[in-house]
C-alpha cells in the first residue's frame, strides 16, 4: 500500500517523532536526486518519502492523519493496531461521496487486493450530448448522418497522466493522499474534499504542458451515426465509449445522439402510430365514398362509409413507423374530418339552402334534456 504513510517511510504507526525522523533522514539520502541523477524512479521515491515525512513529523497532521485512517476501518481497532485495510476502504467510502465513478464492471472493484490510489484515480469521462436534426423521412427510414462532436482525448503527449513525460503524480502533502481535509475533533469533524488535490489524493508536481496536467486535450471527432429507422423527436442513441476521455486513464463516456426530428405536414406522429388528418367533403361523408391516402410508401385507397361522423379514425394496421428495438412497424390513423367552406359561391350557397330545407329535425334536442330524446320508433 504505498498510500500508508508510515510504510512509505517504514516505519511503525506507534513510532515516535524521533524514530520517524531518523528513517525519514535515511531514505532522503538514499534516493536524493543528487545522488541519483537521472532516476525518475528514485525521484519519485523521493517525493514520495518527503510528501509522507511532511505529514508524520508535524504532530497535527498526523493526528489528523491516524484518524483518518480509522475513519474507513472498524472505530475499536484504533491506536495501536495496524488497522489493515482501513486505507483501502476508506477509498471506497469517499469514491462514493465525491461520486467518482471506477470504470465499468468486473474491473478494480473486486474484493480483495484493492490498493490505496499510488497515483491519479481513474475517473470515467463524462457523457456527451449532442442533438443532430433529421428529416422526417430519414426518421421513418433510418439514415447515415455524419456528425462533428467537440469532445476531450486521453492527452498524446503524457498518455493521460497529466505528469510530465518522466515523473509521476505524489501523493498530496496536505491530505497525505486522503483526498479529504477534516474540520474540527473527532467524530463530529467535517470532511470536505481536499482544497488542493480537490479530492484526488495526489498533485502531479511538474505538469504535462500539453495539457496542464489534466490528462486530457480537446479535439473534435467526426462520426458517421447510423440512426436507426423509427426514431422519434427526442429519441437517444447511444454511441458506447465516444464520449469524453476519462481523466488519468480513466473509462470514455458514452455519446448520446438526441434527435431532433422536422416535423412532417403530413404525418404526426403519437406514440408507436402516426396520424392523418383526411378532409372530406359533406356528400361523401353522407354517402360514402372512396378515398385516397398517403402512406409511407406511397398511397392506398380507404373506404369511407355512408353516414361517418367528423373525427371518425380509419386505421391501416402495420403501414406505420417502423418499432424502434422491437419487430413489426406501428399502424397510420387516417382521421376523417368534415371540410367546412369557408365562403360559398353563389351555387354553393343555393344547394346549401336547399338542404337546409330538407335536412329536418334539431340535432341538438338531446342537450336540454335529462336523457336524449328516442328515435321515433318504425319509420
Ligand atoms: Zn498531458
Ligand atoms: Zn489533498
Amino acid at each position: 500500500m504505498a498510500a500508508d504513510l508510515y510504510k512509505v517511510l517504514g516505519v511503525e504507526k506507534k513510532a515516535t517523532q524521533e524514530e520517524i525522523k531518523k528513517a525519514y533522514r535515511k531514505l532522503a539520502r538514499q534516493y536524493h536526486p543528487d545522488r541519483n541523477p537521472g532516476d525518475a524512479k528514485a525521484e519519485a521515491r523521493f517525493k514520495e518519502v518527503s510528501g509522507a515525512y511532511d505529514v508524520l513529523s508535524d504532530p497535527d497532521k498526523r493526528k489528523q492523519y491516524d484518524r483518518g485512517s480509522l475513519f474507513g476501518g472498524s472505530p475499536g481497532s484504533g491506536g495501536g493496531g495496524a488497522a489493515p485495510g482501513g486505507f483501502s476502504d476508506l477509498g471506497d467510502i469517499f469514491s462514493n461521496l465525491f461520486g467518482d465513478r471506477v470504470p465499468g464492471g468486473g474491473g478494480p472493484t473486486g474484493t480483495s487486493g484493492r490498493q490505496a490510489p499510488p497515483r491519479q484515480r481513474p475517473e470515467r469521462g463524462g457523457d456527451l450530448e449532442v442533438e443532430t436534426q433529421i428529416t422526417f423521412a430519414q426518421a421513418m427510414e433510418g439514415a447515415q448522418i455524419p456528425l462533428t462532436v467537440p469532445t476531450s482525448q486521453g492527452c498524446p503527449t503524457c498518455h493521460g497522466t497529466g505528469a510530465r513525460p518522466g515523473t509521476a503524480a505524489q501523493i498530496c502533502p496536505k491530505c497525505a493522499g486522503r483526498g479529504i481535509e477534516a474540520e474540527g475533533q473527532g467524530l463530529f469533524s467535517i470532511s470536505q474534499p481536499c482544497s488542493r488535490c480537490h479530492g484526488a489524493g495526489t498533485v502531479i508536481e511538474d505538469p504535462c504542458g500539453t495539457c496542464q496536467g489534466s490528462g486530457v486535450t480537446r479535439t473534435v471527432k467526426k462520426y458517421r451515426v447510423n440512426i436507426p429507422a423509427g426514431v422519434k423527436d427526442g429519441s437517444k442513441v447511444r454511441l458506447a465509449g465516444k464520449g469524453a476521455a476519462g481523466r488519468h486513464q480513466g473509462a470514455a463516456g458514452d455519446l448520446f445522439v438526441i434527435t431532433r426530428v422536422v416535423p412532417s405536414a403530413v404525418f404526426v406522429r403519437k406514440g408507436e402510430h402516426l396520424e392523418v388528418e383526411v378532409p372530406i367533403t359533406f356528400p361523401e361523408a353522407a354517402r360514402g365514398a372512396e378515398v385516397e391516402v398517403p402512406t409511407l410508401s406511397g398511397t392506398k385507397r380507404l373506404r369511407v362509409p355512408a353516414g361517418t361522423r367528423s373525427g371518425t379514425v380509419q386505421r391501416l394496421r402495420g403501414e406505420g413507423p417502423p418499432r424502434l428495438g422491437a419487430k413489426g412497424r406501428g399502424d397510420i390513423h387516417y382521421r376523417f374530418v368534415i371540410d367546412v367552406p369557408a365562403s360559398l359561391s353563389q351555387e354553393q350557397s343555393e344547394a346549401v339552402d336547399k338542404l337546409s330545407e330538407v335536412m329536418n329535425g334539431d340535432p341538438r334536442s338531446g342537450l336540454f334534456q335529462g336523457t336524449p330524446e328516442p328515435e321515433p320508433a318504425g319509420s
